[in-house]
This record gives C-alpha cells, sequence and structure tokens, in this order.
C-alpha cells in the first residue's frame, strides 16, 4: 500500500477455498502488518515486568563483535526514525522521541548484550556471526509474481463466476497448459486484491519480468496475471495495479541456530525460509519466538545459564520447519500441476504440518500439551497438569516447593479424567508438565522428574523447564 492509502486495515477470518476441492478445512486469518506491530509495542510498552526493558526503535545494528563473552552491539539511528508507519491512524503505540540524527552523520550508540538474537530476517547480520549457520537446504522453488491491485465489483465477478461453491477469500486458477495462478482479497471494503502467478522456474516466466525493471511495471505484472487466471469476465479498465514484484520462494535452513560463547541464536526467516504455499512462514517464526522468549527470560531470572536455556532449542524448531518444509515443497508440486492445494482436512497433512505428531490429540514430550486451555497455563513459569484431584494432593506441595526454591512463577491444576479430550491426551500417564510456552516436559503415571524433590535449584529449574525426549 502507498503511504496516502494506509489505513487501519480490517482483520478476517474465513475459510481459504480450494476451489477445485471443495471448501478446503484450512481456517485463514490475516495477520495485518500494522494491526501486529502496534499490539506488539503497545504489548511492550505496557506489560507488567520483572526486569527493565529498553526498546531501540529505529535504530539499525551496523555491527556486532565478542567483548569478554558478550556481545557489544553497535547501533545507528535511521533516517526514517523508529515511529510506527501506521502509528496516525492506530491507537496503543509508544511514541518515540529519540533525537533527530546529527547533521553530517548518523547518530550511534553501544550496547553491551549477553545473549543476542538474530530475528532480522532473510538476509540476517547476525547469521553471518554465527560460524556455520550459512543457510542450506534446496534453495529456489521456482519464481513467482506478485501484484496488488484495486479492482471495484471484483467479489460480485468472481462469485458470478463461482456462484456453485461457498464464498472464499482466495480463487485459484489453472488454465490449460499455464500456470497456477490465484487471487486474494486483502480488503474487503475497498475491493483490494493481491495475486499470484507461480512458475516452476524463472525461465518459464515471461522475458520482461526477469530484466530488473520488468517486474516494477504494476499495469503489466496485471495483465501477466489477469491472463494467467481463468476469469470468466475481463477485469476492464476499473482494474487499478497498484504494486508488483518478482520474486523467488526459497525452501532454505540455517546450518546452525545457536552460538554459545558469546551467546546468540536465530529465530525467524533468520533461521529458515519457507515458500509462501500454506502460509507457515511467519508461523513457524512466531513459533520460533514463543521457544526463545521463556528462555531468554530464564537466562535473565538466573533460572538456567545460557547453555542449558538454549539447549534443544534448535532440535526442537528445525524440526518444525522440517515438517512445514516437507509439506510445502510437496504442496507445491501438487499446485504445480493441479493448480489447487489440499489441506487434508481435520488431523491432516497440514495441521500436522504445523502440529507434529500431538495432532491425533496425545500428549508427548517436547510438543505443546493438546487441548490444555489457556487460563491453566502459567506464561511465565511452568504448569503441572495432574488428572484427578487424589494426584495433585500427593505431587503439588513438591512441586511448589521446587519452584519456589528456583524463583519461578507457577500453577497446579487438576483436570478430570472422564473428559474425552483429557482421556486422549493422557492415556496411561497422569501427570504432566508444561514449559511456559506450554510444551511438555515432562509426562508420567505418577511421579515428578528426578531432581525436582530434592535436588539443587539449578538442577530442578532444568528437571522442570528442559524437555527430556525419549
Ligand atoms: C509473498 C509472501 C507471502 C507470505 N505469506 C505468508 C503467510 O500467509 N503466512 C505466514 O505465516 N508467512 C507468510 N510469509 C512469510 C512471512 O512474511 C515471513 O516468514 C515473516 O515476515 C518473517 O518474519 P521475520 O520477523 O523473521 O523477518 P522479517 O519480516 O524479514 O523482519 C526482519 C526485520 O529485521 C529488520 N532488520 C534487518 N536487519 C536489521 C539490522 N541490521 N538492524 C535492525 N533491524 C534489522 C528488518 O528491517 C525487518 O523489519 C509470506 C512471505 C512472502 C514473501
Amino acid at each position: 500500500e502507498r503511504d496516502s492509502d494506509k489505513q487501519a486495515p480490517r482483520s478476517t477470518a474465513v475459510g481459504l477455498q480450494a476451489l477445485s476441492e471443495g471448501l478446503s478445512k484450512e481456517s485463514h486469518g490475516w495477520v495485518q502488518q500494522p494491526l501486529y506491530e502496534a499490539a506488539l509495542r503497545s504489548h511492550v510498552a505496557s506489560a507488567p515486568r520483572e526486569c527493565e526493558l529498553t526498546t531501540h526503535y529505529g535504530w539499525n545494528v551496523v555491527d556486532a563483535t565478542e567483548t569478554d563473552g558478550e556481545w557489544s552491539v553497535v547501533l545507528e539511528q535511521t533516517e526514517r526514525g523508529g515511529r510506527h508507519y501506521a502509528e496516525g491512524g492506530l491507537d496503543g503505540l509508544a511514541t518515540d522521541d529519540t533525537a533527530a540524527p546529527k547533521a553530517g552523520g548518523r547518530v550511534r550508540q553501544t550496547v553491551l548484550a549477553r545473549v543476542l538474537v538474530g530475528c532480522d530476517g532473510g538476509r540476517s547480520s547476525v547469521r553471518r556471526r554465527v560460524p556455520g549457520a550459512d543457510l542450506c537446504g534446496q534453495g529456489g522453488l521456482g519464481a513467482s509474481l506478485t501484484v496488488v491491485f484495486r479492482r471495484p465489483g471484483m467479489e460480485a465477478l468472481l462469485r458470478r463466476q463461482f456462484a456453485g461453491t461457498p464464498p472464499g477469500v482466495a480463487y485459484c486458477f489453472k488454465k490449460e497448459g499455464g500456470w497456477p495462478a490465484s487471487v486474494w482479497q486483502l480488503d474487503g471494503a475497498a475491493e483490494l486484491y493481491f495475486g499470484f502467478v507461480s512458475y516452476p522456474s524463472v525461465s518459464d516466466a515471461p522475458a520482461w519480468l526477469s530484466d530488473g525493471a520488468g517486474a516494477a511495471d504494476a499495469a503489466k505484472a496485471l495483465e501477466a496475471l489477469e491472463a494467467a487466471c481463468d476469469c470468466a469476465e475481463p477485469w476492464g479498465p476499473d482494474a487499478e495495479a497498484r504494486d508488483s514484484w518478482f520474486w523467488t520462494p526459497y525452501s532454505l535452513c540455517a546450518g546452525k541456530w545457536t552460538l554459545q560463547r558469546p551467546s546468540a541464536a536465530l529465530a525467524g526467516d533468520a533461521a529458515h525460509l519457507l515458500s509462501p504455499v500454506g502460509g507457515f512462514g511467519m508461523n513457524v517464526g512466531v513459533g520460533d519466538a514463543a521457544s526463545l522468549g521463556w528462555r531468554l527470560a530464564a537466562i535473565l531470572n538466573g533460572w538456567l545459564a545460557p547453555d542449558a536455556a538454549f539447549s534443544g532449542y534448535e532440535a526442537e524448531r528445525r524440526e518444525a520447519w522440517a515438517r512445514c518444509n516437507d509439506y510445502v515443497v510437496s504442496e507445491r508440486a501438487r499446485l504445480m500441476s493441479s493448480g489447487s492445494r489440499d489441506a487434508g482436512g481435520r488431523g491432516g497433512a497440514y495441521e500436522t504440518a504445523l502440529l507434529g505428531a500431538c495432532v491425533d490429540g496425545r500428549a508427548r514430550v517436547g510438543l505443546r500439551l493438546p487441548s490444555l486451555p489457556g487460563a491453566l497455563l502459567e506464561a511465565r513459569g511452568v504448569t503441572l497438569v495432574v488428572v484427578g484431584d487424589d494426584l495433585a494432593a500427593a505431587v503439588e506441595p513438591a512441586f511448589r516447593a521446587a519452584c519456589d526454591r528456583i524463583g519461578i512463577p507457577c500453577r497446579a491444576c487438576s483436570v478430570d479424567g472422564a473428559e474425552a479430550a483429557v482421556a486422549a491426551a493422557f492415556g496411561d500417564h497422569r501427570l504432566a508438565i508444561c514449559r511456559p510456552d506450554a510444551v511438555v516436559t515432562h509426562l508420567s503415571a505418577a511421579s515428578l522428574p528426578d531432581g525436582v524433590a530434592d535436588g539443587g535449584s539449578s538442577v530442578a529449574a532444568e528437571a522442570l523447564l528442559l524437555s527430556r525426549r525419549p
């Protein structure tokens, strides 16, 4: 969107429609970056916290070097400053009152950091500072054209053509002998859309697209999109191209995600790149953040040493990326041949890629506890979940005593084994311990992990927080 068009976007949550196969079971919701960033900023500004938190909006990391086992990070103020670009229209944003850059040179400052987390995107500069972390894998998966356009009446046009199918947020096409194309509604009120054309390789795309300036010709790109779509009615002169770009979807993952000394970790696109098929990229990044957030808190609060806190992070999150990547690569192949995707329904390939083996409802160490209501979870510490009140009475005192010893917030709750979801989750087990991100670290018939009742605080913290996968 151009600056003049920026306004508070609307959120939509409707089914994603795979036209050739009926309505898919994949639920869909736009994460609007302006809204999402605004929510994060407002949370950072207002959340009660146990430690001091300083934000540096509008500063670039320009260098990071080791100083006595810590990071010395050089920040440089950007020209644009740290004001959020949607600030005008959205509430709850922290104001940025940093001084304007000095004439003749940018303002710089150096901060010391015990841990550096590279969440700086696919071209991550932090990744270059982690030996062995170069991106590896399959590489490019063909080529894609994206066009953003406005077309009053587009929804009605699509509905006339697809009157026999339920309305959806996306409409997918594949002409005989052509390449898959789709149009996605961004904003119902303004009839703003974006569309994709997926090519098997750059050489299958029109030559003008790859000659640099070509893809920036949004009007020409819109013609290519319309030609690839199999719409019964022409889009006509009311279709207005807003932006376009020609890009490469990647399947890549960093060779290494963490560094011990000085301590560093990668998250999001800095650690992995996924083709957008399936919409996993940001989701996996948010999963990384959920897995990293409590680890950083554990370091800052002194519950765990950095090495212990980061142990298991890479293996766990790499596995999540690999599940999604396998799905994406195979679904992209299906898309190229048939023009449609198959989410697989409840418990199918899509959900399995997202949730892992616990998609079947059974609890497993190292995966989120299925069907744990958020209200029961201690999101700043550990949660003990036991089936039945008698067991709760037997183990809860030792659990709480260990948490007090460590200084970690805790919650204990008992659930009803007669409930179907609980019975499916626990099977023969009756006791689970969950980390702050709801991942199970311990599953047992009746006992707490070794070291919780009688170990020192670091032993007990590791036993409670770190999953020992079978
Ligand atoms: C066409 C397309 C469609 C997609 N669709 C989906 C989808 O439907 N669902 C989904 O889940 N994902 C989707 N994705 C993927 C998703 O956009 C990315 O996975 C996600 O944005 C990655 O977030 P990130 O924060 O890791 O990296 P980025 O979004 O790249 O953010 C990195 C940030 O770091 C900043 N930065 C970089 N270097 C520095 C530095 N030196 N100093 C300070 N700051 C720095 C950058 O300015 C940027 O703000 C799609 C991607 C594409 C290309």
